[in-house]
């Protein structure tokens, strides 16, 4: 009973966590092993204990993933979630946690390893792929995809053809505004953003590697852009059905966020400082906002960031939202670690 209680609140805010395994670079620290999970019954598949100082801290999940779940294990779990944006539904999934913690490796996977394919790749599949078998009961889909990114609050297209070499220091194209507008549809417009009609997975996938060459290109102008940006990938899906005439407005948010470690002790100044100081706002403006949506909150804060305002339309109501909590075992990570568990449970 109290579990439909929790279930309600949270309406349609699902927490998974998934832990990666250990890495030949990972450090061999001192305190050893620090994640474990739950084997009681209660928590099975759900539960996460941390280790620090020798104090314990329980966690418990929608779902918690252990280090050795595949990527078509975890992709099982939310491919019904993929479905409802063929149904019409506003879907948000994100991947949260430290730069090294898996995110990219759960939404993207392992560029040229087929079994490694994260859950962007695989979702897309499975888009086209109910498209084509929906197609027998009268049903008409057209797809649209766009890619930004999210840097020091700056909007950045990551499809844009323009190689404009006035490309500004923070990565934004000199002269453009970006500006984001909801319309009484609940449809957001980013202005001068490059929107791409698709039919194919294949065709996607070509757009994902043109976004990630234009991130690199970034990276190395921009030191170490990627993982100090949001990666939002968006795609629109409209479906008419010739015979019933009924039609439905999806929309599938993939979200690859910026790494959520801590400003380092000391030392941070200038475009670092800064940097860290505009993930840390996003962040934390996210998890308030999502915060506020669980708990029916009259007042959402939506406008303290760009990531929750260019999402708005596709967060509460009756939209869908899934959130990753990506962890590193490696003991040296075990202060971030903690932080991202306290970070989602809050969610949660
Ligand atoms: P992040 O995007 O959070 O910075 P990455 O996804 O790049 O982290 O992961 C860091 C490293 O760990 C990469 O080499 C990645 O391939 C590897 N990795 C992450 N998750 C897994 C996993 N579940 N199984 C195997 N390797 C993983
Ligand atoms: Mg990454």
């Amino acid at each position: 009973k109290l579990h439909n209680t929790i279930l309600e609140l949270k309406g349609n805010i699902r927490v998974f966590c998934r832990v990666r395994p250990l890495l030949p670079d990972d450090s061999s620290g001192t305190e050893g092993k620090v994640i474990y999970f739950p084997t009681s019954m209660e928590t099975l598949g759900r539960g996460i204990d941390l280790m620090q100082s020798g104090q314990k801290h329980c966690f418990t999940f929608d779902r918690v993933f252990m280090t050795d779940a595949s990527q078509e294990d975890v992709f099982v779990e939310i491919s019904q979630l993929v479905q409802s944006a063929l149904d019409g539904y506003k879907v948000c999934i994100f991947a949260y946690g430290q730069t090294g913690s898996g995110k990219t490796y759960t939404m993207m996977g392992r560029p040229g390893l087929p079994d490694q394919k994260g859950l962007i790749p695989r979702s897309l599949e499975q888009v086209f792929q109910t498209k084509q078998s929906l197609q027998a009961q009268g049903w008409k889909y057209e797809m649209q995809v766009s890619m930004l990114e999210i840097y020091n609050e700056t909007i950045r297209d990551l499809l844009s053809t323009n190689r404009d070499p006035s490309r500004t220091e923070n990565g934004s194209i000199a002269g453009k505004q970006y500006g984001i507008k909801h319309d009484v549809n609940g449809n957001t417009h980013v202005s001068d953003l490059t929107v791409v009609d698709v039919c194919s997975a294949r065709e996607v996938s070509y757009l994902l590697d043109q976004a990630a060459h234009c991130r690199s290109v970034g990276k190395t102008q921009m030191n170490e852009q990627s993982s100090r940006s949001h990666f939002v990938f968006t795609m629109r899906i409209s479906g008419v059905n010739e015979s019933t005439e009924q039609q439905v407005q999806g929309v599938l948010n993939l979200i690859d966020l910026a790494g959520s470690e801590r400003l380092s002790k000391s030392g941070s100044t200038g475009d670092r400082l800064k940097e860290t100081q505009a993930i840390n706002k996003s962040l934390s403006s996210l998890s308030d906002v999502i915060f506020a949506l669980a708990k029916k909150d009259d007042y959402v804060p939506f406008r303290n960031s760009k990531l929750t305002y260019l999402l708005q339309p596709c967060l509460g109501g009756d939209s869908k939202t899934l959130m990753f909590v990506n962890l590193s075992p490696d003991p040296s990570s075990v202060g971030e670690s903690l932080c991202s568990l306290r970070f989602a449970a809050r969610v949660n």
